[in-house]
C-alpha cells in the first residue's frame, strides 16, 4: 500500500490505472478508522482493481465551536488497518494541499442541505459537497462508498453526481454496529464508559419506532415522538432532532411508508450521535422499475 499526500501525485496514480484498464474504487474518511469504514473498503476491494482510501479531516465541513482540533486520529493505526484490508493507495492530503491559498469555489447543497443535521450545522454539507468532489476529481473512481449511517449525506452526495453529471457511481453501504447496537463512530471515543453504557438508547428509540410503523402505526409525527420518548429516559440524552422523511429527496412526510427515512441526532456528553432507519428495506413497495429500490 502506497502512501500518497499530493493531489498531483494521486492523479497520476489513476491515470496509470485507467491506462491500464484498471477500475477504481474510492472510500473517503476522515480517519480514526473502525470496522463500519473497513466494510466500506472490503465491499469497494471486492468491486474494483484498485482501491483508494482517502483521510481527510476537512476543516471546510466544521463549524465554529466544533471538533475540528479535537478530532481523534491515529495516523499509523489507520494505515496498518488499511494494508490489512489490501487498499492500494491511502491519501493523506494536508488542508493546504486540498484548500491552497487563494481557494474560493465551493459546492452548495441548497434543498437537501438545510434539513436534518443542516438545520443545526449551517455550511456543513457544502463542505461535505465541496471535499467530495475535490477528493472524486483527484482518484477519478468508477465506484465511490459511502455508509447509510449517513444517509443524508450520502442522498445529497448521489444528487451532487448526477447534478454535476460525474462518471462515478455513488455505492451505499450499510450502517456497521456494535453488538449492543450503536452504530460504529469515530466521535464515539468521546464517550465516557459511563455514557457509552447508555449510548445504544438512540438505536432502541429508532427499533421502537419501526414496531410502530410495523404494528401499523401511520402517523409521521407518532413515529418521531417513540424516539423522542425512548430518549427521555435518559437525561444524559439531549435530542437535536427525530424527522421523518422521503428517502428519496428527504422532504418531510406526514405519513410514514416503507420509503420513509426517520433521522435523528442527540448529544450524550462530548459527542453528537446520529442514527436513522429506513422502515422495511425489503418490502414490496420500495421496489422501483426493475425491481430495484426507490431511493
Ligand atoms: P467518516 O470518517 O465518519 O467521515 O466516515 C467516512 C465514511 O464511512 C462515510 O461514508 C460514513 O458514512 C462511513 N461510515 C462511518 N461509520 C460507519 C458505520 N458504522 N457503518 C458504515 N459506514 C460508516
Amino acid at each position: 500500500m502506497e502512501i500518497v499526500t499530493s493531489v498531483r501525485d494521486m492523479k497520476a496514480r489513476s491515470r496509470a490505472w485507467r491506462k491500464q484498464g484498471l477500475s477504481v474504487g474510492l472510500v473517503p474518511t476522515m480517519g480514526f478508522l473502525h470496522p463500519g469504514h473497513g466494510s466500506l473498503v472490503e465491499r469497494s476491494v471486492l468491486e474494483n482493481s484498485r482501491t483508494v482510501v482517502s483521510i481527510f479531516v476537512n476543516p471546510t465541513q466544521f463549524g465554529p465551536g466544533e471538533d475540528l482540533e479535537s478530532y481523534p486520529r491515529d495516523r499509523d493505526r489507520d494505515a496498518a488497518y488499511m494494508k490489512s484490508l489490501c487498499a492500494n493507495v491511502l491519501f493523506m492530503p494536508e488542508p493546504g494541499e486540498m484548500y491552497p491559498p487563494g481557494f474560493a469555489t465551493y459546492v452548495e447543497a441548497p434543498e437537501l442541505g438545510l434539513r436534518l443535521c443542516g438545520a443545526s450545522r449551517p455550511g456543513h454539507f457544502r463542505g461535505v459537497c465541496t471535499v467530495v468532489l475535490k477528493l472524486l476529481n483527484a482518484a477519478s473512481p468508477d465506484r465511490a462508498y459511502f455508509g447509510l449511517k449517513d444517509a443524508q449525506q450520502f442522498f445529497i452526495l448521489r444528487r451532487m453526481a448526477r447534478d454535476l453529471d460525474l462518471d462515478t457511481s455513488m455505492v451505499p453501504c450499510e450502517t456497521v454496529r456494535e453488538e449492543d447496537g450503536l452504530a460504529m463512530s469515530s466521535r464515539n471515543s468521546y464517550l465516557t464508559p459511563e455514557e457509552r453504557a447508555v449510548a445504544p438508547l438512540l438505536r432502541k428509540g429508532l427499533l421502537a419506532a419501526e414496531a410502530y410503523f410495523r404494528d401499523g402505526g401511520r402517523e409521521a409525527l407518532k413515529a418521531c415522538a417513540v424516539v423522542s420518548e425512548t430518549l427521555a429516559a435518559e437525561p444524559r440524552f439531549s435530542l437535536d432532532y427525530a424527522e421523518a422523511v422521503a428517502a428519496c429527496d428527504l422532504r418531510p412526510v406526514s405519513r410514514v411508508s416503507s420509503e420513509t427515512l426517520l433521522a435523528c441526532a442527540a448529544r450524550l456528553g462530548r459527542a453528537r450521535l446520529i442514527d436513522n432507519i429506513i422502515f422495511d428495506p425489503s418490502g414490496p413497495s420500495r421496489k422501483g422499475r426493475g425491481g430495484r429500490p426507490c431511493w
